[in-house]
């Protein structure tokens, strides 16, 4: 990629694509409207390319192109560019969305990894509660229990999947499609192994939708009892397109006691409820601390919150998730402990929430029909 001191421009970018032609149209991708949410900064360029959603597995190499095109202009350091199948969500499109049935919508649906059988969310109403800790641990836990496992890291903004599944490297790709990384017999996938960890990523909504619908599309997930999507933190825009485009069979919400006490989970549940995503249950995570060197428990917040909360909204509790070092320490260190300590009780805390998880979905067998997505 080209560096200068000269800045790069909004006009600068778009003149370079009006120069990319879609190949199926003949016309520049710039005059045919097919460029939104450009960003600029720093020298950092990011956009999505809108196209039709059956048109998207074909486009990869107009999206190279373009990607090449402005990585080449005097003053960009980097360039992400997304194929997106959807404008942007506005509130009217969000709510025609929340009623037809993902069956009967009109449109064109297209099938994200169509050989998995469920694919389910593991969301928060904010971060730093330990989505991403509780997403490795319920997959593992998943895999303990004899099936057949994915773990999409879905967080762009963090991801934690590489350090946390010991993974490191790039997929490799057979030209068309990458492979998923592999370990403790998990295929997964995440931003993390595509962008080189140093540079700087600019994400809006539409791009975040984009990025993790090809993370599903693009990559040989081949046949899967299941998959779990390591949600975004919080509950805008992005994890809203993303909640309606990911067919998922179902939401985990995760939750330590504060953030009930704040009402953040509250606001995952009504995310999921709107897209009509059923809510599987709530996990209560460090939720109360033991101590390392006794064992003694200690309730540092008012431990069991996540439990009232649930009955109150009529959402099923999953379990709850002591804060111990341990935890911690074997997640970040990439082993996390349903592996490195399977027989612990924190380990057969997170089996047990798997067994529930997986038979809430119908033993895999049910989810929501065949995984589809509605374009609006
Ligand atoms: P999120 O995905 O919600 O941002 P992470 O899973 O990345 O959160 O967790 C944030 C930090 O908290 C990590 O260092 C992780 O190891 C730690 N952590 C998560 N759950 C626990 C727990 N139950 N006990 C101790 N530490 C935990």
């Amino acid at each position: 990629m080209a560096s200068s001191r000269e800045p790069v421009t909004n006009e600068i970018i778009m003149a370079a694509l009006d120069r990319v032609a879609d190949p199926e149209r003949g016309k520049s991708i710039v005059a045919l409207g097919m460029i939104s949410g450009l960003i600029l900064r720093d020298g950092h360029v990011g956009f999505s390319i809108e196209v039709e959603p059956e048109r998207g597995p074909r486009l990869e190499p107009l999206r190279r192109e373009a990607e090449r095109v402005v990585g080449q202009l005097p003053g960009v350091l980097s360039v992400t560019v997304v194929l997106t199948a959807q404008k942007p969500p506005t509130p009217a499109a969000a709510q025609a969305h929340a009623h037809p049935h993902p069956h009967s919508a009109p449109g064109q649906p297209a099938k994200l990894a169509p050989d998995v059988k469920a694919i389910i969310a593991v969301a928060s109403g904010k971060g730093g509660v330990g989505k991403s800790t509780t997403a490795v641990n319920l997959a593992l836990a998943l895999k303990a229990l004899g099936h057949s496992v994915g773990l999409l890291d879905a967080d762009v903004y963090g991801p934690s999947m590489p350090r946390m599944m010991g993974l490191s490297g790039k997929p490799e790709s057979d030209g068309k499609k990458l492979q998923p990384m592999v370990n403790f017999g998990i295929k997964c996938m995440s931003m993390g192994f595509l962008v080189p960890e140093d540079s700087p990523m600019i994400w809006r909504g539409p791009m975040v939708a984009g990025a993790i619908e090809q993370m599903l599309r693009d990559v040989n997930w081949g046949e899967l009892d299941i998959m779990v999507v390591d949600m975004p933190p919080g509950t805008g825009d992005a994890q809203l397109t993303l909640a309606q485009r990911v067919p998922l069979a179902g939401a985990v919400i995760v939750s330590t006691p504060q953030d009930i006490a704040l009402l953040d989970a509250r606001k995952g549940l009504g995310m999921f409820r709107k897209v009509e995503v059923p809510v599987l249950g709530i996990i209560e995570n460090m939720s109360y601390f033991e101590c390392p060197n006794c064992g003694h428990r200690t309730n540092i917040f008012s431990h069991g919150g996540a439990k009232d909360e649930a009955a109150r909204l009529g959402v099923d509790f999953l379990g709850e998730i002591p804060l111990t070092t341990q935890i911690r320490e074997t997640s970040d260190g990439g082993q996390p402990i349903v592996v490195s300590d399977p027989g612990s009780p924190h380990a057969k805390a997170y089996l047990s929430i798997a067994a529930k998880v997986w038979d809430k979905i119908g033993g895999g067998k049910v989810g929501r029909a065949a995984p589809r997505i509605v374009v609006t």
